[in-house]
């Protein structure tokens, strides 16, 4: 069991381990395309790592200048503390004086004496001590210069104190006081202070002097001082002010040694944060050492002799013209001590999220990849193809406003909506809500989710004038249906069309009819033997229209030559040409031709001679949709076998077998037996079905018998779905499901399509009547830089589909004159995904849907050939619409829009047709079958001249 256990825990591990290295691989891949997804990053690193370390320098800013403003406020406390010291002995001072000058003045008393006042002093005195001795170790009175009251009482050798300060003894303190005293006489100072220094008794602090002056009137004799034979020498002391005389001094000696020993209760608070120095520039202790300039008082609590230059200094004076000095500086300096931590981590936070940004862009950037391969938005896959300016004279220009207004009329069906949904949501945007709701009532309602859109009609009439808009939703939009005149009785088969004894007569019969000389319409052209495999023609005139017919690229063909060197013989001429010698489908199926000839001339005889759904009819749109497959549809194979070939030829030779020359609308309105017999249900197409089937599988015509049974199945399933794919009430269905399937393609196939899908159109040049001057030239593996190099209009053809056997092959152009020409490069888009081929169908399903897009417009291409073909096939269309008219004025019917030839007809109906219709199936198709571009640019011309 652990065993188990730890295998388990094994591939568990190594499983996430490859997971994580793709990951990383993936990331580095994504950026190694896309270096622009790095931009962002790096710029928020950048952003944020100078905004934080800006942020972070500022904040350390602030918040040292208000530790520096609470560090001033706290200094200025403890130096007012300090001040108060020096105002007590001002004070006490100012009593001494006071008392002095107040016993000389008049009137005279026994105070007068000196005796008695210092005997008066002496009790005043040591009140003031008693009251002050914490601040004050020392006060004394000078009288004439000699020291004669020391309060307290001598506790020291008072000869000390006791001399006439006046006389130099020799020692050096004594000779600075002297002339400091004498120096502050001449500047007449109240009080002056002295120190800091040493007194000449245990103890250190500063001596605070206050001179006393007597009016001169006083006579110095009387007084009874004590004598100093200096004095009379001391002239200082007399012209300091000549009202005045010097009477002496009071001196209080301050007691500071508490802030020497840090014991002092003001500084104390300063204590615990804070480094600071008390001093004094140079002062009396300086005798001692006359090069210190300042004299740091108290340096507590680290006994620094000084402190860094971001240390704040307050000055303050004590007594006027006595100033001190307070540096003070935070333990540890003004800045926060998170402020470098923040500046070295702060980088790696930026980096941090730098990389939650880049993850995020390359998070973003795949899921946007994905969800174009995905679900490509609708505008990457139906909207404009993009060309250069050289078509700019169409006005029917792709990047167009019309183009645009166009896209928007033709409303999405309820699985393009889904898909969009899809898209939205994949996106993380919110979804218009009417639009999930209209998809939910699609779900519902169990819709076809494919099917035209009910605004559809709403949008053509907003656009179309009514009859055309009328014409076109009748003839695409099932619910359009024109009505029947109320009171009109119908019988079923009432309503027969005109071929309808002939065709009893011949569609189900097994005997082939022959020309007047008997031969089949193919034995006139072509040798009698060989047959078994390939045929020969008789014609050289023919075997170039016909090799002309089927190369790459020929879609300016103008089946009216062909029709008219055959002797009206195009449809099976030209099939049988196709299945033999213009590819390998007889050789490769073994094909019995002489089966396949026979059934072509008959499937030619059930053609009925309309003005439109004739014969010749089937052999243009056979030879469009040839041309088309050999273009764009075998290289992605999606014709990717032999029987699959001749599917898609006997479906276009077969599509309108039989037509009765009237839509489907009409045969179910007049309860024709075709209408009857399939339900309503496309009619028409099959009836084309059903009668190529009944025809094939007759001993004379069953070319499949010696098939297997899967190959004929496939056949027949094959042929079925593309004939019945032309009816045009599918239209909008079909159209539908193609650009579903192909937006649901997804991977690297479409994504490429839509980056690069289509041709440049390298130059365009009006050749006025070049008949026979138009050259196809397919050059494969050409590079692109080889373009038409001579002057006549020349299509070069740059394309890796075509084959050797369509080398430069001249072909007349019997399109009429006048007709413009064109000389244009088509460049297949890049193809990842399949190679030579630029979209690779992901199914059976898809292939077939492919090709009924195909057919669907080798049906209406006539509109896209040059335009005198094109007006040609229009005119036929319209004599038959009209026909149809005809029939049901006749009938008492309803007569369809545009089918009234008294009123307009539906040659004026083709831009509508055009807009609606046909540009937008087209240019979806060549949108991802680029090569077919050609048809798109003819239709686009059209489009600008049919009005
Ligand atoms: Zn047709």
């Amino acid at each position: 069991m652990p065993i188990y256990r730890n295998f388990i825990g094994g591939m568990h591990i190594k499983t996430k381990y490859s997971h994580v290295s793709l990951s990383a691989k993936v990331w580095l891949q994504e950026i190694k395309e896309r270096p622009t997804l790095l931009i962002s990053p790096i710029l928020v690193f950048i952003i944020l790592t100078i905004s934080f370390e800006v942020g972070v320098h500022q904040g350390a800013q602030v918040y040292a200048s208000a530790a520096q403003a609470q560090a001033s406020s706290l200094a200025s406390t403890v130096t007012s503390a300090f001040s108060s010291r020096f105002k007590i002995a001002t004070a006490i001072l100012n009593a001494l004086s006071v008392t002095i000058k107040a016993s000389s003045e008049p009137p005279s008393s026994a105070m007068s004496n000196w005796n008695v006042l210092k005997e008066h002093l002496a009790i005043v005195g040591s009140d003031l001590y008693n009251i002050y001795s914490g601040s004050i170790s020392l006060m004394q009175v000078v009288p004439n210069f000699i020291v004669d009251l020391i309060l307290p009482s001598k506790p020291f050798d008072a000869t000390l104190l006791g001399v006439n300060i006046l006389t130099p003894i020799g020692n050096g303190s004594r000779t600075q006081l002297l002339s400091r005293t004498s120096a502050a006489l001449s500047n007449y100072p109240d009080i002056t202070a002295e120190g800091p220094l040493t007194f000449f008794y245990p103890g250190w602090g500063v001596n605070v002097i206050q001179l006393i002056y007597l009016n001169k009137t006083v006579n110095l004799t009387s007084l009874n001082l004590p004598y100093n034979p200096l004095r009379a020498n001391c002239s200082a002391c007399d012209e300091a002010d000549p009202s005045q005389q010097l009477w002496g001094l009071c001196v209080v000696n301050l007691d500071l040694e508490s802030l020497r020993n840090g014991t002092d209760p003001s500084f104390q608070a300063l204590n615990p944060l804070y480094n600071y120095i008390l001093w004094q520039p140079g002062s009396f202790s300086s005798l001692l050492n006359n090069s210190i300039p300042r004299v740091n008082i108290v340096a507590v609590p680290d006994n620094e002799s000084s402190l860094p230059s971001s240390a704040i200094t307050i000055s303050f004076d004590v007594i006027p013209g006595n100033t001190w000095y307070l540096d003070i500086q935070l333990k540890g300096g003004w800045a926060p001590s998170w402020e470098l931590p923040l500046l070295i981590s702060l980088p790696f936070a930026s980096l941090f999220i730098s990389f939650i940004v880049l993850f995020l862009k390359v998070s973003q950037s795949r899921h946007i990849r994905l969800l174009r391969s995905l679900v490509p938005s609708s505008d990457s896959i139906l909207g404009s193809i993009t060309h250069s300016g050289s078509l700019s004279a169409n006005s029917y220009s792709e990047n167009s406003k019309s183009v645009k207004r166009m896209d928007k009329l033709l409303a999405r069906t309820p699985a393009d909506r889904i898909l969009n949904l899809i898209g939205q949501l994949m996106k993380g945007e919110t979804p218009v809500i009417e639009e999930v709701m209209d998809i939910r009532r699609a779900i519902e309602d169990r819709s076809d989710l494919y099917a035209a859109p009910k605004e559809m009609q709403a949008n053509m009439e907003r656009v179309l004038s009514a009859d055309v808009a009328n014409y076109v939703s009748v003839l695409t939009l099932s619910g359009a249906r024109p009505e029947i005149k109320s009171g009109y009785d119908l019988k079923v088969g009432v309503l027969c069309d005109p071929f309808d004894d002939r065709r009893r007569s011949s569609a189900f019969s097994s005997s082939s009819s022959n020309n007047q000389d008997g031969l089949s319409p193919l034995q006139s052209v072509i040798e009698d033997s060989p047959r078994p495999s390939f045929i020969s023609l008789k014609s050289p005139e023919l075997t170039k229209v016909l090799e002309e017919a089927c190369m790459s690229f020929s879609f300016s063909f103008d089946i009216g030559t062909l029709r008219d060197i055959t002797n009206d013989h195009a449809l099976p001429v030209l099939a049988l040409y196709m299945v033999s010698v213009d590819t390998d489908i007889a050789k490769d199926l073994k094909l019995n031709l002489n089966l396949f000839s026979s059934f072509l001339d008959k499937i030619e005889q059930l053609y009925n001679p309309h003005p439109y759904h004739n014969k010749t009819h089937a052999a243009d749109v056979l030879q469009m949709l040839h041309t088309i497959v050999k273009s764009s549809l075998l290289k992605c194979n999606i014709v990717d076998s032999s029987l699959s070939q001749l599917a898609y030829i006997v479906a276009a030779l077969t599509h309108d077998v039989d037509h009765y020359g009237y839509n489907n609308d009409f045969l179910v309105n007049s309860r024709n037996p075709l209408a009857m017999i399939h339900n309503d249900h496309s009619p028409m197409e099959s009836h084309h079905c059903s009668l190529t089937f009944t025809t094939l599988y007759q001993d004379s015509y069953d070319f499949t018998k010696t098939w297997s049974v899967a190959d004929q199945k496939l056949f027949r399933s094959t042929v079925i779905n593309l004939i019945m794919a032309t009816d045009m009430k599918q239209h909008f269905n079909i159209q539908s499901k193609f650009t579903s399937s192909i937006r649901l393609a997804g991977s690297a196939g479409i994504a490429a399509a839509n980056s690069l899908p289509i041709t440049e159109v390298v130059d365009i040049r009006q050749g006025k009547g070049a008949r026979g001057g138009v050259q196809a030239r397919a050059s494969p593996r050409e590079s692109p830089e080889s373009k038409a190099v001579d002057d006549s209009p020349v299509i070069v053809v740059t394309s890796s589909v075509v084959s050797s056997k369509q080398q430069v092959v001249p072909r007349a152009s019997r399109s009429g004159t006048g007709y413009v020409t064109k000389s244009i490069k088509v460049t297949p888009a890049p193809t990842p995904a399949a190679p030579g081929g630029s979209y690779s169908p992901k199914d059976d399903g898809e292939k077939l849907l492919c090709l009924q897009i195909a057919l669907k417009i080798a049906d209406i291409s006539s509109i896209c050939r040059p335009l005198p073909v094109a007006l040609r096939s229009i005119q036929g269309l319209e004599e038959e619409f009209f026909l149809q008219g005809d029939k049901e004025k006749a009938l008492g019917l309803q007569v369809t829009p545009l089918f009234d030839r008294e009123k307009t007809g539906v040659s004026k109906a083709q831009q509508g047709f055009i807009d609606f219709i046909a540009m937008p199936l087209i240019r979806n198709f060549v949108h991802i079958f680029p090569e077919s571009y050609p048809i798109l640019e003819e239709l686009k011309r059209n489009h600008s001249q049919l009005h």
